[in-house]
């Protein structure tokens, strides 16, 4: 066989096992109405839990931010892609989660494959929970530490992991709210297990930051966790409506990853007009307490109303409110059956969730109403009913 035709046997494969992606195209901004492929959705995919995504104020200080800083960074951080803006946006993330300093990064995906290297090498252990983010477990590897997986939210065989490693240097990696699931970690205890081993403790917080905890700082303030072990992921591009992502922490810990992070240094610096923006983003965070509550109301609605038969409810007290089918093609078909009735939900399969666990997966905004929840349960309801 040629490399192509290998190649084209492997699509095949994977189309019969119902896991082909296609993409959807928009042609309107980012919202629960949209025009989908051409047709008018009301869609429940997205991560922008806020409405921050296409929130006027937010696209006012793009423009705004374009105008005064120009369009592009022109190099990486550390030659002289670094303007007044960017720290203005890290002393405003540190200040804003309770961290001594803040570092910003393009995407939480370079902040998650960069930390764990920078921190450990050969001879060390990263402790991670088997659920966590994709990014976190390719940073694991990339590191070249021993990586160690404990089932999902099991703080008793971290524990037994720990007791039972040599490692020279520990790190323990956890989602805090997980994106699939929309359950949160169990953080204090996590802490109290990094204070017992003396390791460093990791905190994706990118589906808690904005949303979590008072003002939405994040699911770190929510639990009142502050420790020079802790180091706190953030992204920009779902609460916040933007994108990019933070890591915040002791400042020592954030200067080494200044100097060592090779996701950090060998990139163009993000453009500063977006700095500029996710200020705004932030203050829009911190007086969003009526967006919140407007999400929890939804969260509530959602929950008092769906009764599933055969289908689950998953056990979430966040904005993600996943539903599990079980089976790939089941559903894919479920999605299916929804996008008919002009309601756009995601079908979420292995490798992304665990084999057997294929779920729909239902994220609510603040920019939904009370109307557009109660369409997908009627929905869900008669789709569930008759397969
Ligand atoms: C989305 C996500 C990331 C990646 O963040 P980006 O800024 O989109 O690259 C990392 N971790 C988790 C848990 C996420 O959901």
């Amino acid at each position: 066989m040629t490399l192509l035709s290998q190649l084209r046997a492997d699509l095949a494969d994977h189309a019969g096992k119902s896991l082909i992606r296609r993409r959807r195209t928009l042609d309107t901004p980012c919202g629960p109405h949209a025009v989908v492929d051409g047709r008018q959705m009301l869609a429940f995919c997205s991560n922008d839990y806020l409405g921050l995504a296409a929130h006027p104020t937010l696209s006012a200080a793009i423009a705004e931010g374009a105008a005064r800083w120009g369009a592009g960074a022109g190099a990486s951080h550390l030659v002289s892609g670094h303007y007044a803006v960017h720290e203005r946006l890290e002393a405003r993330l540190a200040e804003f989660t309770g961290c001594e300093r803040a570092l910003v990064f393009s995407t939480g995906y370079m902040v998650n494959m960069g930390i764990a290297a920078a921190l450990l090498g050969r001879g060390d252990a990263i402790f991670a929970d088997r659920l966590n983010h994709a990014s976190l477990v390719d940073g694991a590897l990339l590191s070249r530490a021993e990586h160690h997986r404990y089932a999902h939210g099991d703080t008793a065989a971290l524990s037994r992991l720990l007791a039972g490693s040599t490692a020279r240097r520990k790190l323990i990696v956890t989602d805090s709210v997980f994106s699939m699931d929309g359950d949160i970690a169990p953080l204090a205890e996590l802490l109290a297990l990094a204070e017992a081993h003396d390791a460093w403790l990791l905190v994706d917080d990118a589906h808690g930051f904005g949303v979590l905890g008072p003002q939405g700082r994040g699911a770190l303030a929510a639990a009142g966790l502050a420790h020079w072990r802790l180091l706190l992921v953030g992204t920009l591009g779902k609460a916040a409506g933007l994108s990019g992502a933070f890591v915040a922490g002791h400042a020592d810990v954030i200067e080494w990853l200044m100097q060592t992070m090779r996701t950090y240094i060998f990139t163009t610096g993000a453009p500063p007009a977006l700095a500029h923006a996710l200020l705004t983003a932030i203050d829009l965070i911190e007086r969003g307490d009526a967006l919140r509550a407007t999400l929890a109301a939804h969260q509530q609605q959602l929950r008092g109303t769906l009764r599933l038969v055969q289908w689950q409810r998953m056990p979430s007290t966040t904005p993600i409110q996943p539903v599990k089918i079980g089976d790939n093609a089941a559903a894919v078909a479920a999605a299916a059956a929804l996008w008919d009735d002009g309601l756009w939900v995601p079908a979420i399969r292995p490798p992304t969730v665990p084999p057997g666990t294929a779920r729909l997966r239902i994220s609510l905004s603040a920019a939904h109403t009370e109307h557009d929840v109660s369409r997908l349960t009627n929905a869900l309801h008669r789709i569930e009913a008759t397969p």
